[in-house]
């Protein structure tokens, strides 16, 4: 793994917005740098946009709509099935990009690339999932339902699944007839770009997606733009909420995803030949940069032996191989402060990230990227920091429990409600998670429980802002309509106070 490795262009210029299906140049004044986090490289300059962009983009796709609303569902949905033949083509680059923009491994990338084509299925499948119910009500009178599309819809993504996470949106509100203001996260641009360029290939008409570039100018324009019916974000609790209340101001539909602190109870009666690896790579995959990932480890009672296979297995780790990168600099701040501080506090660090190079023969330059290896502290309290907020790194927390009622009385004090998962071979234990705990995506000896399609994604509290979830069947549900229609074309023989 490595730079060496990424065998793209690593030069990307001056970044243009997307509008109408072709580079525009942006109208911002000021730029940012785009870095490389395996070495900090600079890699591009991305425009930090204004209203006007969004204006520009929201109006290209007001007059796409007209047509691709009108488009019937069976035609658009070719577009998708292009796609996924064109994303598959290009796979390899599109996991470069991933690897070259977001420090993930190579490995990583491609679960990102592999993800966002299963939602893409999803979109393809939904020609055969959307039409609506009919009933005869009454004598000759018939009550029907369709799925309509809204409009121009904006998605906001955030910096952790460069192309997953606009994928959860693009296929399905899309292939329902919407057009798209799509806002990439201004730490991985790219892409987006590149899906835009594909999606172009695939015969999607000019205007159905358009991409503004930028920072939170660009957010805030696409809540207020008063042509953009229904808006999804992507990101952090403190985002998520701002996002939520001024969208759902402005008279939109408003699904906002936030931030998480998942946990993960341990049991002594775990699998302890699969149990420690599978709860360290859900920690400490993709740098823990997920927000499904394990952050704190519920330890009940007596877990020794699955703590020293964890610990061996993360020493085991390497870095620049098996782990990438955190994201950038403050990132690499931010999560070693909460190492120092866990330690001050008592916590012993069992397994230290900090200061830890990556191994590599082949790469170079890599001191300037962005590093913390595998970090695994013990005997966290409950109510430090380390153990309560998002850390959002490769750091997971254990906190000793006496009892699982004990372990889901932690995790219910919790104000996020993302995932939680629990370790054993007990099956009445499993019930007692599902019966309790306070979060809405749980799993069972799985330690990232995704969903996968047709179910949705989307958990619970600070979790989430809005109804619904948003991909799969509540996907559907988030980006359409439902006309409702009553007709009667015959006149009954007998009138009641329906006819
Ligand atoms: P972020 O909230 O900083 O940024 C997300 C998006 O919001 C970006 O496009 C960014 O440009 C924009 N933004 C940033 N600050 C803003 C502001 N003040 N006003 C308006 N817009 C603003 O999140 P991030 O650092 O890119 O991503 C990591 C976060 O995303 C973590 O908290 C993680 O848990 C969360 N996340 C959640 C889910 C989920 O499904 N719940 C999935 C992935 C990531």
């Amino acid at each position: 793994m490595g730079l060496n490795n990424i065998k793209i262009r690593k030069d990307f210029g001056k970044l243009k917005n997307w509008i109408g299906n072709k580079e525009v140049d942006s109208l911002a004044t000021n730029f940012i740098e785009l870095h490389t986090p395996y070495t900090g490289e600079v890699i591009g300059h991305v425009p930090m946009g204004t209203s006007a962009d969004v204006d520009a983009a929201t109006k290209s796709a007001k007059e796409a709509f007209k047509v691709w609303s009108n488009t019937n569902i069976k035609e658009r949905v070719q577009v998708m099935f292009r796609l996924k033949a064109l994303m598959e083509r290009d796979f390899d680059e599109l996991k470069q990009l991933v690897s070259l923009e977001n420090g993930k491994t190579l490995a990583e990338a491609q679960g990102d690339v592999a993800k966002a084509i299963e939602v893409l299925e999803f979109g393809c499948s939904i020609p055969n999932k959307i039409s609506g119910p009919m009933q005869e009500v009454s004598n000759g009178i018939y009550c029907q339902v369709i799925k309509e599309p809204l409009g121009v819809v904006a998605s906001i993504a955030p910096f952790n699944f460069p192309i997953m996470v606009p994928m959860w949106t693009i296929p399905i509100a899309i292939t329902v007839g919407n057009t798209m203001v799509l806002k990439p996260s201004e730490q991985v641009p790219l892409g987006s770009m590149k899906l835009a360029a594909l999606m172009k290939e695939a015969g999607l008409p000019d205007g159905v997606l358009n991409i503004v570039h930028g920072g939170a100018d660009v957010v805030n324009a696409l809540c207020d733009h008063p042509d953009i019916k229904a808006l999804s974000f992507v990101g952090s609790t403190k985002v998520a909420k701002l996002v939520y209340g001024r969208s759902a101001m402005a008279g939109k539909r408003v699904l906002s995803l936030g931030g998480a602190k998942n946990h993960l109870i341990v049991m002594p009666d775990a699998n302890i030949e699969t149990a420690p690896a599978q709860i360290v790579d859900s920690a400490m995959g993709c740098s823990g940069q997920r927000c499904m990932a394990a952050s704190v480890m519920l330890a009940v009672g007596d877990v020794e032996k699955h703590i020293d296979g964890m610990v061996a297995y993360a020493k085991s780790i390497k870095l620049g191989e098996k782990q990438g990168t955190i994201i950038n600099k403050q990132s690499v701040e931010r999560i070693n402060k909460y190492i120092n501080e866990a330690e001050k506090m008592g916590a012993k660090v069992l397994v230290d990230g900090r200061n830890m190079k990556p191994v590599n023969a082949d790469m170079t330059n890599l001191e300037g990227g962005y590093w913390i290896g595998p970090t695994l502290i013990d005997h966290v309290s409950a109510d430090h920091p380390a153990a309560c907020e998002e850390i959002f790194g490769p750091v997971l927390s254990i906190v000793r429990v006496k009892t699982l009622e004990e372990a889901v009385k932690v995790e219910n004090k919790n104000p996020y409600g993302n995932a939680a998962s629990i370790f054993t071979t007990n099956g009445a234990h499993a019930q007692y998670l599902f019966r309790n705990a306070n979060a809405g995506m749980n799993g069972v000896n799985v330690g990232v429980p995704v969903p996968r399609e047709p179910f949705g994604f989307g958990g619970w509290n600070d979790s989430k802002f809005g109804n619904g979830d948003l991909t799969g069947d509540q996907g559907i549900d988030f980006w359409t309509q439902d006309r409702k229609i009553t007709t009667k074309f015959i006149e009954p023989q007998t009138r009641n106070w329906m006819s």
